[in-house]
C-alpha cells in the first residue's frame, strides 16, 4: 500500500478523520465525567450541610427563649461559640451534642439577629473573614485569602413563635476543590495520552479497512495487465503477418489465402477473448439477464456429447456419457449458459487428456439436486494449483494451455455461470490420473434417488 500514493493519502485522511471524531467523542465524555463528578460532590456537600444545619436548627429552636438572647444551653451545644458582644468563651471539651466537632473541623456556625447583625460565631471560619449576612438559602463565598466556603442559612424562631434571627452553617470547600482540581488535571493529562493512543489505533484500523480495497484494486490492475497481455499476442501475430506480406513483392494467390487465414484465426482469438471478458464483466455487474426456462439436463448432455464427438476423435479420446437416472432431469436455468458451462468443462477434459484416455460425462440426481460430473483420465492438476484454476487468466501449464488456445478464462466463466444459477462447482484431481469436475444444480423436482 505504501508504494501507492493514492492509497497512502486515503489512509492518512481516514486515520485523521477517525482520530478527530474519536478525539471529539473522548473530549465530550471527559467533560461529561467532570460535570458528573463535580455535581455528585455538590449534592453530597449540600446534603451534609443541610443535615447539620437542620439538626442544629431543631436543637437550637427548642432552647431559644427570647429574641436576641442566647440561653446558656446554646453554649453547651456549641462549646467553642464566640459571642460577638462579650468576647469568646474558651472552648470546652466536646460533648455528645457537639455536632460540628463530631462531623468535621471544616465547619462553622454563625448566628444573626433579625436585622442581619452577627451575634455569635463558632467553628473554623477564619476570624479575618467578615461576610455580611445575606438572606439566601444557599451561598458560595470567597474570603480575602481566596478560600471558598459553601453555606446554608435558616431562620430561627424563639419558643413563643417570635422571630429570633438566622442560623448559618457553612464549610470550607478547599478539600472538595482540590479533589476536583485533581480530577481536572488527570483529565487534562489523560486526554492527550488517549488521543495519542487513538491516533495509533486509527492508523492501524485505517490500514485494516484499506486492505481489502487495495487487494481488489491490485486484482483489477492484474486483470487489466493480463487482458492486455492476452490481446497483445494475437495482435502482434496479425501485425507480423501483415508486415511480412508487405515485404514480399509478388505474392501468389495461395500465399494470400494463407495470410488471410492466419489473420482470421488471430482475429477469432481476439473476438473470443473480448466476448469472454465482456461476459465476465456482465456477471460481475450482475447485469446479465438469464433467459430462465425449464432445461432438460439429459438433452443438454446428449447434445454436447454429439457436438464434441469429432473433437474427441481428433484428440483420440473416448468421449462417453453415463446417465444414471431413469427419468429426464429438468432444472430451471438459462440453457445457453448451461451449454456454455458444460462445453467449457468437456473441452478442457478432452484437451487435457492424452490420446487413448477417456472422458465420461455422468448425470445423477439426489433428492432436489442434479449432479453432473465431467471425469477424465487426463494429466490432472497438482494439489497446490487447485485453488487457483478458477482465477481469471490462470493456467497451470502456460505452454500447454496456449497450445490448446486457452486464455485461462474458461473455468472463471463456468464458475460465474454456476454462481448465477445458485449451484456449485468443485474439482478433485490427481496428477497423472485425471480430474473430476462436479457441478451441483438445484431444482429437479424430487424425481431422483436419495444420496448414498
Ligand atoms: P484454459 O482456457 O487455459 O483451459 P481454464 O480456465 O478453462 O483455462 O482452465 C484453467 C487451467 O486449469 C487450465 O490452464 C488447465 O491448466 C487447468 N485445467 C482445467 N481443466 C483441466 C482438466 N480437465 N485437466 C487438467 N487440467 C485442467
Amino acid at each position: 500500500m505504501k508504494q501507492n500514493q493514492l492509497f497512502e493519502r486515503t489512509r492518512i485522511r481516514l486515520a485523521l478523520w477517525y482520530a478527530i471524531v474519536m478525539g471529539l467523542i473522548l473530549t465530550v465524555c471527559g467533560f461529561g465525567l467532570y460535570i458528573t463528578v463535580s455535581h455528585a460532590h455538590e449534592v453530597a456537600l449540600d446534603r451534609e450541610l443541610e443535615f447539620i444545619a437542620k439538626t442544629l436548627h431543631n436543637n437550637l429552636e427548642s432552647k431559644l427563649n427570647q429574641p436576641k438572647q442566647l440561653s446558656p444551653v446554646v453554649k453547651e451545644l456549641l462549646p467553642n461559640i464566640c459571642i460577638v458582644e462579650s468576647g469568646c468563651i474558651s472552648p470546652q471539651v466536646s460533648s455528645q451534642t457537639d455536632v460540628l466537632n463530631a462531623i468535621n473541623q471544616n465547619y462553622y456556625v454563625r448566628l444573626f439577629n433579625n436585622s442581619g447583625d452577627l451575634i455569635a460565631i463558632a467553628g473554623s471560619l477564619p476570624k479575618k473573614s467578615k461576610f455580611p449576612f445575606q438572606n439566601q438559602l444557599w451561598q458560595t463565598i470567597k474570603d480575602d485569602a481566596g478560600n471558598s466556603y459553601h453555606q446554608i442559612s435558616l431562620s430561627l424562631q424563639a419558643k413563643n413563635n417570635l422571630n429570633w434571627g438566622y442560623l448559618q452553617v457553612g464549610r470550607n470547600i478547599a478539600d472538595v476543590n482540590s479533589y476536583m482540581d485533581a480530577v481536572k488535571l488527570s483529565l487534562l493529562i489523560g486526554l492527550p495520552m488517549a488521543m495519542i493512543m487513538v491516533a495509533i489505533a486509527s492508523w492501524w484500523l485505517s490500514g485494516l479497512a484499506m486492505r481489502p480495497i487495495y487487494q481488489s484494486y491490485r486484482q483489477i490492475q492484474q486483470f487489466t495487465a493480463d487482458a492486455a497481455h492476452e490481446l497483445r499476442t494475437p495482435l502482434a501475430a496479425i501485425q507480423a503477418t501483415v508486415d511480412s506480406a508487405f515485404l514480399a513483392p509478388n505474392l501468389h494467390a495461395a500465399e494470400i489465402w494463407d495470410i488471410l487465414r492466419t489473420i482470421k484465426r488471430q482475429n477469432q482469438r481476439i473476438t473470443n477473448l473480448v466476448t469472454d471478458l465482456l461476459m465476465l464483466s456482465r456477471f460481475d455487474r450482475d447485469s446479465i439477464s438469464l433467459q430462465v426456462e425449464v432445461c432438460c439436463l439429459n438433452d443438454i448432455i446428449n447434445d454436447l456429447i454429439e457436438e464434441f464427438a469429432a473433437m474427441a476423435i481428433a484428440a483420440k479420446v473416448n468421449l462417453i456419457s453415463t446417465i444414471k437416472v431413469d427419468k429426464p432431469i429438468n432444472i430451471i436455468g438459462d440453457s445457453e449458459q448451461l451449454y456454455r458451462l458444460f462445453s467449457n468443462l468437456i473441452v478442457n477434459a478432452i484437451q487435457y487428456t492424452s490420446p487413448g484416455g477417456k472422458v465420461d460425462v455422468v448425470l445423477e440426481s439426489y433428492e432436489n439436486e442434479a449432479v453432473i460430473q465431467v471425469r477424465d483420465t487426463g494429466i490432472g492438476i497438482p494439489n497446490r494449483e487447485l485453488s487457483h484454476i478458477f482465477d481469471r487468466f490462470y493456467r497451470v501449464n502456460d505452454d500447454r494451455s496456449r497450445h490448446t488456445g486457452g486464455s485461462g478464462l474458461g473455468l472463471a466463466i463456468a464458475q460465474a455461470i454456476i454462481k448465477s444459477h445458485r449451484g456449485s462447482l468443485n474439482v478433485e484431481s490427481e496428477v497423472g490420473k485425471g480430474s473430476i469436475f462436479t457441478v451441483e444444480l438445484i431444482g429437479n423436482r424430487g424425481d431422483g434417488e436419495k444420496r448414498r
